[in-house]
C-alpha cells in the first residue's frame, strides 16, 4: 500500500522540486549579468550531453574540463550577484517594519526637509542587503540612533563632518564623512556634480539607497540602482522611502518599485 503510494507521490515530489529549484533559480540570477552566464552554462551542459550521446570523446574530454573552471570562474566572477541574490532569500521584513515603526524614515524625511529648505548639502545612504562596510571605514564611525537633530548637525557647514556622506544602518547612523565612489556613467558625468555622482555611483555597486541634498538648489533627490529621481517634495521622497522600504506583504520589490516609478517621477517632477 505504501509502496504504491510512494511511486505515484515520489515522481510528482521529484518534478515539484525540480520546478521549483529551476524556477526560483532563474529568479535569482534574472536581470542580471550573471543570467546570460547561467544561460551560456546550461548550452554548455547540453552540447556536453549531445557529444556523450554521439560518443564524441575528444569534445566530451573538452567540455568536462571547461565545465569544472566554468563553475568554479562563475562562483568567482560573480560573487556580488550570489551573495545579493542569497541576501535577498535570507532576507526578513522586520527592518522595513522597524524603520515604519520606529519614524526613522520620517526622521530622515524632516531632515532632509530642513536642509534643503536652508540649502544645506546633504548625502545620505541608507544599507540594504549588500554591507556598505568598506564605506563605512572610509568615514568616521558613528554608531548612533537616527534622529533629526543630529543628521542636521552632521551635515551643518563648518562642522568636521558635513563632507562625504552619512551612511544609515536600520535605526542607526553608521558612519559620517564617508567617501561614495563617483559614477563614471558619461551621461549622468556631464550634468552632475559630485555630491549627485557620488549617489548615483554607490547605488550602481550595491542595492543601498541614496538620498541627496543640493546645497547649490535645495532639491532632494533619490539614487537607486544607478538611477536619480530628482526634484523630489517631501511627499514625493516619503512615498520613494516607504516604497523601497516596502511592508511586508506588498507584491512590488523596491527595484520593480522604482523601475516601474522613477520614470513618472522624474517626469512628474521635472515638469
Ligand atoms: P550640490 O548640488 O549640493 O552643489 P553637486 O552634485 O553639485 O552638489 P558638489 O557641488 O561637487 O556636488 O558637492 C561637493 C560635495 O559633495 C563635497 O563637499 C562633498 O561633501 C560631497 N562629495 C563629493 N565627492 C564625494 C564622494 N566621492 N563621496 C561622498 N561625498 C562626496
Ligand atoms: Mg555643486
Amino acid at each position: 500500500m505504501i509502496d504504491t503510494l510512494l511511486s505515484f507521490w515520489r515522481p510528482l515530489l521529484e518534478i515539484c522540486f525540480i520546478w521549483f529549484l529551476f524556477f526560483y533559480l532563474i529568479r535569482f540570477f534574472q536581470g542580471t549579468r550573471a543570467m546570460q552566464v547561467l544561460m551560456g552554462l546550461v548550452m554548455l551542459a547540453v552540447v556536453f550531453n549531445i557529444a556523450k550521446i554521439l560518443g564524441l570523446d575528444t569534445i566530451n574530454w573538452v567540455l568536462t574540463k571547461l565545465f569544472a573552471v566554468g563553475v568554479v570562474a562563475f562562483l568567482i566572477i560573480f560573487q556580488p550577484e550570489l551573495r545579493r541574490g542569497l541576501a535577498r532569500i535570507g532576507q526578513n521584513t522586520l527592518l522595513s517594519s522597524y524603520l515604519k515603526k520606529g519614524g526613522t524614515v520620517d526622521e530622515l524625511i524632516q531632515a532632509c526637509e530642513y536642509l534643503a529648505r536652508h540649502k544645506i548639502g546633504a548625502l545620505i545612504a541608507i544599507e540594504r542587503d549588500i554591507g556598505l562596510k568598506n564605506y563605512i571605514e572610509s568615514g568616521m564611525t558613528i554608531d548612533a540612533k537616527v534622529g533629526q537633530e543630529l543628521l542636521i548637525t552632521l551635515f551643518s557647514p563648518n562642522t568636521p563632518t558635513h563632507d562625504g556622506g552619512v551612511i544609515i544602518v536600520g535605526e542607526r547612523i553608521a558612519s559620517c564623512g564617508s567617501l561614495f565612489p563617483l559614477s563614471q556613467n558619461s551621461d549622468t558625468f556631464r550634468f552632475l556634480g559630485t555630491r549627485h555622482r557620488a549617489a548615483v555611483g554607490l547605488t550602481e555597486e550595491n542595492d543601498a539607497v541614496c538620498v541627496v541634498v543640493s546645497e547649490e538648489t535645495g532639491n532632494i533627490s533619490v539614487a537607486v540602482h544607478g538611477k536619480l529621481t530628482k526634484n523630489l517634495d517631501s511627499t514625493g521622497l516619503k512615498k520613494v522611502l516607504m516604497n523601497l522600504f516596502r511592508p511586508p506583504h506588498s507584491k512590488l520589490s523596491a527595484r520593480e518599485f522604482i523601475e516601474k516609478n522613477w520614470k513618472n517621477l522624474r517626469e512628474k517632477h521635472l515638469s
